[in-house]
């Protein structure tokens, strides 16, 4: 994420606009520069980056230590525990410390907090990963986000990432963390994992706990209805989301021409799921990169009814004002004042 620099932003001049416009935050650093500005809340935490930022292990190797054949790493992660007597509470305790700085940047507004979200070659990388990932072929449409969180080879870590959120919203008082379930591909997938939340001491709607999923492949807008009934709101991933409608890995320097979210297919998902999120009666916002790469994709989705955008730091501002051109365009026209 590129450094923001507020201190030269004439923070008086951004406009005050009614849809909302959020950050997109990766680490308490960029939380902590940006908490100046005039933002809606958080719209995505991407919890994976603090952890691999701040914690380094992979969550796995903490609850099973004897499994991790690398004796370096081995040694590396009980150094890093070392004064812990349960090596889980390393985790916990970092996590929650290092998520409690970013949702301090916006509280009493809303913290998207969403949990780890890596591939499975990037979760290898943690210290001790490599004993618990498998090797796959595709990681970016395999073993990732709630496939993950259910599945035997993940699901102790992820009852840590549970464990950090209930202590960040109980223990240190952050009731304004939201949580977001990403790569969510079916309906019955996303039972499970609000199963193995609760069963983590995360049951959606108890102390006013918000689950919401990312809406970013093509099945989650084909069956909004059936994720809306299970989710509190939608969080479109405008990235994943091209990638999976137009066919092309998002990665791709051959087929980067290709790759673009103002494709008519990709467009005609964006549109259809807002106006059934709206039929439905749930808030639908969207946190991919498009509006940050391109400030005027904003005036598009404040036309198309979006209720929120969370967009970079560093694009705030221009983000701020195509979304008030396009709201003043849409007041004359409809003559609303
Ligand atoms: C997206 O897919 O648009 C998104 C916001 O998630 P990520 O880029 O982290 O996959
Ligand atoms: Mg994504």
């Amino acid at each position: 994420q590129s450094k923001i620099q507020i201190d030269h932003l004439a923070l008086d001049e951004i406009p005050i606009t009614r849809t909302k416009v959020m950050l997109n935050i990766a680490n308490p650093a960029s939380a902590l520069r940006s908490w100046r500005l005039p933002a809606d809340g958080i719209g995505l935490a991407r919890m994976e980056f603090v952890i691999s930022n701040t914690i380094k292990v992979h969550p796995m190797a903490l609850v099973h230590l004897d499994r991790v054949t690398d004796k370096e790493q081995r040694r590396q992660i009980e150094q890093l525990t070392r004064g812990y007597a349960d090596r889980t509470e390393y985790f916990v305790e970092r996590l929650s410390a290092a998520l409690g700085r970013i949702a301090a940047s916006c509280y009493p507004k809303p913290m998207i907090l969403r949990f780890s979200d890596f591939k499975t070659n990037e979760y290898a990388d943690l210290l001790g990963g490599r004993d618990f990932e498998p090797h796959e072929e595709n990681p970016m449409i395999g073993l990732r986000g709630a496939s993950r969180y259910y599945s035997p080879r993940y699901r102790d870590g992820f009852a840590l990432e549970c464990r950090a959120i209930k202590q960040l919203r109980e223990k240190l008082g952050f009731s304004n963390v939201i949580v977001m379930v990403p790569f969510c591909r079916t309906p019955e997938e996303a039972d499970q994992v609000l199963t193995v939340m609760a069963l983590n001491g995360l049951q959606r709607g108890q102390g006013g706990l918000k689950v919401y999923v990312m809406c970013e492949i093509p099945s989650n807008v084909i069956l909004a209805e059936e994720f809306a009934k299970r989710f509190d709101g939608f969080s479109i991933g405008s990235n994943d989301l091209t990638q999976l409608t137009l066919g092309v890995d998002r990665d791709s320097d051959e087929l980067a021409p290709l790759f673009s979210e103002r494709s008519p297919a990709v467009i005609s998902l964006i549109k259809d799921v807002i106006r059934r999120a709206h039929e439905l009666k749930i808030p639908v916002g969207l946190c991919g990169e498009a509006p940050s790469s391109q400030p005027d994709f904003a005036g598009l989705l404040v036309r198309a009814g979006i209720d929120s955008i969370s967009v970079s730091p560093s694009s705030f501002a221009a983000v701020k004002r195509n979304v008030r051109n396009a709201e003043h365009h849409f007041d004359n026209f409809v003559g609303v004042r």
